[in-house]
């Protein structure tokens, strides 16, 4: 399965694990994020607060909105560190 971010190349999911990637897992599409990479600048969470929410566990819940808005939201994060799987 390939994993994209509207700015940075397709990666797979070996890959994105061995770069430091977790993976959170919904029904249609999966989502990958990278503390390390991340610069915080807050665009996921203010993007949409029912897939993102910082004090919640996971704080990433990829079935709680619809396909396009996961996508939508993760391509406004500045730095690649959230990237997403389509099923
Ligand atoms: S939008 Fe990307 S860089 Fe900004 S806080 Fe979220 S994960 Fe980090």
């Amino acid at each position: 399965m390939l994993c994209q971010h509207v700015v940075e190349k397709v990666m797979d999911e070996k890959t994105l694990r061995e770069a430091g990637y977790r993976q959170y897992r919904g029904s249609e599409i999966d989502v990958w994020f990278n503390l390390n990479i991340c610069q915080h600048s807050g665009n996921c969470v203010r993007g949409d607060s029912r897939l993102f929410k910082l004090q919640r566990q996971p704080w990433i819940m990829p079935d709680n909105v619809d396909k396009a808005t996961v996508i939508r939201v993760i391509d406004t994060c500045p730095s690649g560190a959230l990237k997403y799987c389509v099923k």
